[in-house]
Order: structure tokens, then sequence, then C-alpha cells
């Protein structure tokens, strides 16, 4: 008996090494780079291990390697979406979604995150940043134990780089207290919940946040003003910026500040406006108002634009329909794409690692039907992801979509 365990055991070790080694050749019709200005035909990728050992046109296909043929498609490197929510539940009402805030413990809400972040890596988002978790009356750090979990490959989910939560003024945008009795929650939220006035505190909420695991800082401040002077402080990318002036968007440019215009925000909100208290019925419609030219002039003038679409705002895992809303407001279909791949990698600072099919970066490869800078709708039926060289789908996605995906709703006043 011992015997056969032994070499039961080697026979899985020597599978394990040989599945690190292999080399495997994606093929398709066409492969779009993720840094060209066109597409190219008959596109390769070879992978070796959890790397991009050659990308290109035609390439020679060693003999040792597992060839998948992804046919009538585009390879393209993983997508990234800056702006997501994994640790928030999508939902179709206002009300109902604050009941479920102090409904859920804490520990449910995560579980259900782990599905989001499946939802999303099957969708083609093989990266995110995700941009502030909260939970009311709570000090946990769910996207940062999400994140590990994904690292850790206990769960399966996009690479992220997390913002514990977004920081911001007692009473404002952030507060989790906000419209409560007062002392619900047992104390007024402090620097550890990200609620911070003046320099000191803020100070101390970062110092709190980076010490907590956070990757990234994120800050709510307000209007064209506020934009402006944080362009100038030297913020890597602005959020939403619905309210923006010309003039803000050509500090952007000459700062090379990224615009993340999370177009889908604001198309959810507005398909559901019935939902929302009158207050921000009238913020989310001056918003709306405001957006599409501030997108377009943003988009005309060459402002930096980056991928991201505020998830939880709308079903996880339907990223991809932000790209026609980029494109139907006059945004070239190869910009778009490169905004979700090299712009967005530039952004997170980690363009070395991820974001264009090149030797030595992951191989985070996806593949999505078709021509997508013909229809680039096509990216709403990607067909084939891998991450890091592990193939996460090939055929349908396994995370079944929510049952009321059909109806657009509001996050609670949106992050
Ligand atoms: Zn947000």
């Amino acid at each position: 008996m011992k015997v056969t365990r032994c070499v039961v055991a080697a026979f899985f070790l020597a599978v394990s090494a040989r599945g690190a080694n292999e080399v495997i050749a994606l093929k398709a019709a066409r492969i779009f780079d993720g840094k060209s200005n066109a597409l190219v035909q008959n596109g390769v990728v070879i992978v070796g291990g959890d790397k991009i050992v050659d990308a290109g046109s035609n390439l020679p296909i060693p003999s040792s390697a597992r060839v998948i043929d992804l046919g009538d498609a585009t390879l393209c490197p993983g997508f990234i979406d800056a702006h997501t929510h994994l640790t928030s539940d999508f939902s179709g009402d206002f009300n109902q979604r604050r009941l479920k805030e102090v409904d859920l413990n804490v520990s449910e809400q995560a579980i259900i995150a782990t599905a989001h972040a499946r939802a999303t890596v099957e969708a083609g988002f093989t990266t995110v940043r995700d941009l502030g978790s909260r939970f009311v009356g709570s000090r946990e750090f769910v996207d940062v134990a999400l994140r590990n979990s994904i690292n850790k490959g206990v769960i399966v989910g996009p690479r992220m780089l997390v913002a514990t939560k977004g920081i911001g003024a007692t009473g404002g945008h952030f507060d989790p207290t906000n419209g409560f009795r007062d002392f619900l929650f047992g104390r007024e939220p402090d620097y550890t919940d990200g609620i911070a006035d003046g320099s000191d505190e803020i100070r101390k909420a970062v110092r709190f946040e980076v010490k907590n695991g956070a990757d990234v800082i994120k800050a709510a401040v307000s209007g064209d003003q506020v934009a402006r002077e944080a362009i100038e402080a030297g913020v890597d990318s602005i959020e939403h910026g619905s309210f923006m002036k010309p003039e803000t968007l050509t500090l952007m440019k000459k700062k090379g500040t990224f615009l993340t215009p999370t177009l889908m925000a604001t198309e959810w909100i507005m398909g559901k406006l019935d939902n929302y208290p009158p207050a921000l019925q009238a913020k989310a419609k001056a918003a709306a108002a405001a957006r599409s030219d501030m997108f377009r002039n943003a988009v005309k003038m060459g402002v930096r634009i980056s991928f991201g679409t505020d998830a939880a705002v709308y079903p996880h895992g339907q990223n991809a329909k932000e790209f026609k809303l980029m494109v139907d407001l006059g945004m070239n279909p190869i910009d778009a794409l490169k905004s979700a791949t090299a712009n967005d990698a530039e952004l997170l600072g980690i363009g070395q690692k991820v974001g264009t099919l090149e030797k030595g970066k992951l191989a985070d490869v996806i593949a999505v039907p078709g021509d997508p800078t013909v229809d680039v709708t096509a990216t709403e039926r990607v067909s084939f992801v891998m991450k890091e060289g592990k193939v996460i789908r090939q055929g349908p996605p396994a995370v079944q979509k929510p049952q009321n995906t059909a109806l657009p709703h509001l996050t609670a006043p949106a992050d």
C-alpha cells in the first residue's frame, strides 16, 4: 500500500509540473494587441506557463504546443475595468438596497461577492480597480479579502487593485450613516470608515487604508472647481466627471490625467429614475444632461480615456456594454478597445505586466466573436478567457445571470 501511495503522489507531481510548463498556442482569425491602431489577420498567441512567449500574425506554432483554435474571433488582451465595486450587490430598488445593507451580515455579503468576481472575469475582465467597499456599521475589509483569495487561487476572479473605503467628508457622499437616524450604528463614522475632515484626518485615513491593504486611494470631492484642484494636485484619474468644463479637460490633457467616464452608471440610473428619492433624481438628471457633452469634448480634445463602468450600479458581468456607449458618443472603436487594455494598464501602474499581447507579459488573453471594430458589441459576447495562462472559460459562462437583470436600477448615492 505504501508503495502505491508513493507512486500516485509522484504521478500527480509529474502532471502538475507538466501543466505548469505546457505550451499553449491560441489561434483566431484576428488579433488586437492592445496598442496598435488596427487588427491584424491570422492571430496567434503562444503561452508558456503564466506568460506570453510570443504574439502576432501567422506565427509558427511549436510542435509541442497544445493548439486552441478559436475560429472566426479576435484575440485581445484581457479587458480591464478601472471602476468596479465587486463587494456591492446589484439591486433593483433604492430602498430595497438600503434595507439589504442593514439586513445581511457582512460575511454573507462577502460570499455573494465571490460570485460577482467570477461573473466579471468570465465576461473577459481579467483585472479590475475596485473603487470602494464599505458596509455600514462594519470595519471589515472585504475587498482586501476578495483580492487576496483570488491571488491565492482560493476563488476565481479578476486581478484586483482595491481602494478599501473611499475617503470623504462627514455628511458627504461616502458617509455611510447619511440619512439614517443619529447614532443608529452606535457611533459616528471616522477615519477607519474613510470619513475625514481636513488634511490631518485625511492623512491618517490614507495611512490607515494603506496599512490595511489598499492599493489605490479614492476620494470624493465634488464639481468642476474641485476636480481642477485635484488635477493640479496630481491625481491619476477623475471618475465620472460629468460636470467638468472644457477648461478643466484642457488641464487634464496637459497633465496627462485619465478620465474614467463610467457611462454605464448614468445609463442605468436614468433607466430607472422613478426608484430614486427626489433629491437624487434631480442630481442624476443634471449629471446625465452634462455627461454626454463632457465626454464628446474629452474625446475630441484627446484627453486620455480609461475604461471604467461603476459595476454594481448594474448587474456584475455586463461591463462590456460600456464600449457601445463610448462609441455612440463619438469614440473610435479601436480607441475604446485601447481604453480597456493598454490605457487602463498604464493608469493602474501595471503596464509592464498586462494590457497588451506582447512577449514576456502575463498571459491574460480573451477572444471575442467576429471583428469588434466592425461591431463593438462583440465585446459583450466573450467566448474565451485565459488569466495568467490558465483557461478560465471556453464556452458558456459558469455563473448564471441574476433574475432581475432586465431592470435598470440605481446604486446608493453612487460611489
Ligand atoms: Zn463607483
